[in-house]
């Protein structure tokens, strides 16, 4: 016994990890998403990669103690999903099907950002409070809040869902939900592609993004470390909004710390002092506020989170 496996199905890859009963990655390795069969096939072939990692490795699969999962969608306590739209799944619950593959082994499973949280929670950037809030600014804004140790779930499960908040109620673009102004459409790297879109074709200050097709978020990061104003400004557009919202967040359940993740968190030297400026004008009820640090796990806070709910049960 004391095999633990993490598990992070996406819609394009089912990322895996074997992990000591400590909670230390120990190997990982990548598999795509057999998506046939409606997604009937996603577990079974969570299952075969397991037991076949077992065979490579030559251990027993009956000394397997637990295997965790994190899944995108909204995830209830028992692992019911009622929709998860990346993996085609439709009032199905994995955990009930994965324990049909692994007898007496523990299975657990859960929104992917919330075992992301849970990851920073207890082994990365979050290791030192016993409150936070993971924010990743991917290609859309996700998070996840733990409070003393449980992820906030919330009556309908889309807790912590911090990308379709209002930020901007004056916003003329739709965001994809259908909303206006939400916060997915400022700090995410979609985001920063589209105010700096706009701002370049106010053409008020000149910058070399102008003469660039299709830029990207990095490209607009990288500007932006050089000096380029239009980038700067795009910056403090986004992020701005993001600090504004995270004083709301601090008003409503007062986190320790906010961990910022995601690809956009690696200009942190950029983003991190835009961030906290904003947070902080707009407390007014306490001195500092939260901690704003940096996410530790990068890719594998998914899968570390996963395999954490498990043996922290
Ligand atoms: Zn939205």
């Amino acid at each position: 016994m004391g095999l633990y496996f993490g598990v992070d199905v996406g819609g394009t890859q089912i990322k895996f990890g074997h992990f000591s009963k400590e909670g230390i990655l120990l190997e990982k390795w990548i598999a795509d998403t057999d998506l046939t069969e409606a997604g009937n096939r996603i577990i079974p072939q969570v299952a075969e990669e397991i037991r076949d990692f077992c065979k490579r490795k030559k251990i027993d699969s009956t000394e397997i103690s637990g295997i965790g999962m994190g899944i995108p969608g909204p995830v209830d306590k028992n692992g019911y999903v009622k929709k998860s739209v990346n993996l085609h799944w439709y009032d199905f619950n994995p955990v009930e099907i994965l324990r049909q593959e692994f007898p007496g082994v523990t299975v657990e499973a859960g929104n992917d950002a919330n075992v992301a949280a849970l990851g920073e929670y207890y082994a990365g950037g979050g290791k030192k409070y016993s409150s936070m809030m993971l924010i990743t600014l991917g290609t859309g804004v996700g998070g996840g809040i733990i409070l003393n140790g449980n992820v906030l779930l919330g009556a309908n499960g889309i807790a912590g869902e911090i990308g379709h908040i209002t930020v901007d109620p004056g916003e003329s673009d739709a965001c994809n939900c259908g909303n206006h102004g939400c916060l997915d459409q400022f700090a995410s790297a979609n985001g920063l592609v589209r105010i700096a879109n706009r701002l370049t074709k106010e053409r008020k200050t000149e910058s070399p993004l102008q003469n660039i097709k299709n830029f990207t978020a990095k490209e607009i990061c990288g500007l932006a470390g050089q000096g380029d104003k239009l980038c700067i400004k795009c910056l403090e557009i986004c992020m701005g909004n993001l600090g504004h919202a995270m004083a709301e967040f601090t008003h409503a359940f007062d986190p320790e710390a906010f961990v910022i993740g995601g690809g956009v968190s690696r200009s942190s030297e950029l983003i991190l002092p835009i961030i906290q400026k904003a947070y902080s004008e707009k407390l007014h009820l306490i001195e500092k506020g939260a901690d704003i640090v940096i996410a530790q796990l990068g890719n594998d806070a998914g899968i570390t989170g996963a395999c954490l709910q498990v043996l922290h049960k």
